[in-house]
């Protein structure tokens, strides 16, 4: 599998590590149900089976941080951006 950097263009993905799914929003500690809600963030996941939006750090490459929708059944790559912000085709 091979990930299209914006920076760095067409790496092999041994130059990156996945970070999971992106998560949404981090629940507000001050809610009645902080604790229950703050395990559901770190902890769950829902490996859903087709494309998923996940993190990719490019630690052999230019240090960042990558936002990366993928296939999980295919393992084709349908987009990569920058975390911080922007658009790039990933294929
Ligand atoms: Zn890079």
């Amino acid at each position: 599998m091979r990930i299209n950097c914006p920076y760095c263009g067409n790496r092999d993905v041994a130059e990156f590590s996945s970070m999971g799914e992106e998560h949404s929003t981090r629940p507000d500690p001050q809610q009645p149900d902080a604790e229950t809600a703050f395990v559901d963030y770190i902890y769950l996941r829902d490996n859903p089976a087709g494309p998923n939006n996940e993190l990719w750090y490019h630690g052999q490459g230019c240090r960042q941080w990558l936002r990366v929708s993928r296939n999980t059944l295919s393992h084709e790559i349908l987009s990569v951006s920058l975390a911080a912000g922007g658009e790039h085709n990933g294929k």
